[in-house]
């Protein structure tokens, strides 16, 4: 049962039929690892944390910098030079103190991982780079659990849901770059693109939480230059290490 004060908390969401009291209960129990806390990763988390979610784990090895103000809304001025994952913590639990915020400072690899999966139902990629979305991926479908991974450049983004057993997963759609590339140079972002992705990831989890319509087996391109999103059908593909996986 939600109290009073949730009740008038969420009163606007609980108002959607897609949601209702019901909805705002399964949210709040919901506990998800956030991978990126920077410019998908900002509005990503505070969405999530103002829908009343129960519980949000995020993980960024990373400082703040001036060049991050211009998209990684999290932060400001005063932040630059602090660890991210402090820093949201308190943005965090200042915007909604009945949500469970854990932050590691750790930088993610196939094994770390795995220290911070344990109870999880939902598993966000808001990384910027190639190689942390397929370990991301590898880490949903081999732990059975759902994920949803987002790339922005530009003003364009591409975002997919995935649920393990069921539908398609990053790989089966696209292929892993063959070599580590650690001086991978930094891509034009725009501020916007970042923020919609990012919003758009929090939403797919919100959704899928609640059974409502999402993006398993549909890959969504967005292009905020000409204002297009498009769906693109995507099946599991059965020479795919995921395909398997039972
Ligand atoms: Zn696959």
């Amino acid at each position: 049962m939600l109290n009073e004060k949730e009740f008038e908390r969420y009163s606007r969401q609980i108002l959607s039929e897609s949601i209702g009291e019901e909805g705002q209960q399964k949210l709040s129990k919901i506990k998800i690892l956030q991978i990126g806390t920077g410019g998908l990763g900002s509005p990503c988390a505070l969405y999530l944390t103002a829908a009343g979610i129960g519980e949000l784990r995020i993980i960024d090895n990373d400082t703040v910098s001036v060049s991050n103000l211009q998209r990684q809304i999290l932060y400001s001025e005063a932040d630059v030079g602090q660890e991210k994952v402090k820093v949201a913590k308190e943005r965090l639990s200042s915007l909604n103190s009945s949500v469970n915020i854990k932050a590691y400072k750790d930088y993610v690899d196939d094994e770390s991982i795995k220290k911070y999966i344990n109870d999880i139902d939902f598993l966000i990629d808001c990384s910027d780079n190639m190689k942390t979305k397929f370990l991301v991926n590898r880490t949903g479908i081999q732990n059975n659990i759902r994920t949803v991974i987002a790339g922005i450049k530009d003003f364009y983004g591409q975002i997919l849901t995935i649920n393990p057993k069921e539908s398609a997963c990053y790989q089966c759609v696209f292929s892993e770059p063959e070599e580590e590339d650690d001086s991978e140079s930094p891509l034009p972002v725009i501020g916007v693109t970042a923020g919609v992705l990012g919003t758009l990831e929090a939403l797919e989890v919100i959704k899928t939480v609640l059974g409502l319509p999402n993006l398993e087996n549909q890959l969504l391109m967005v292009n905020l230059l000409n204002m297009t999103f498009n769906k693109i059908k995507v099946i599991k593909d059965e020479n795919c290490f995921c395909y398997c996986m039972e």
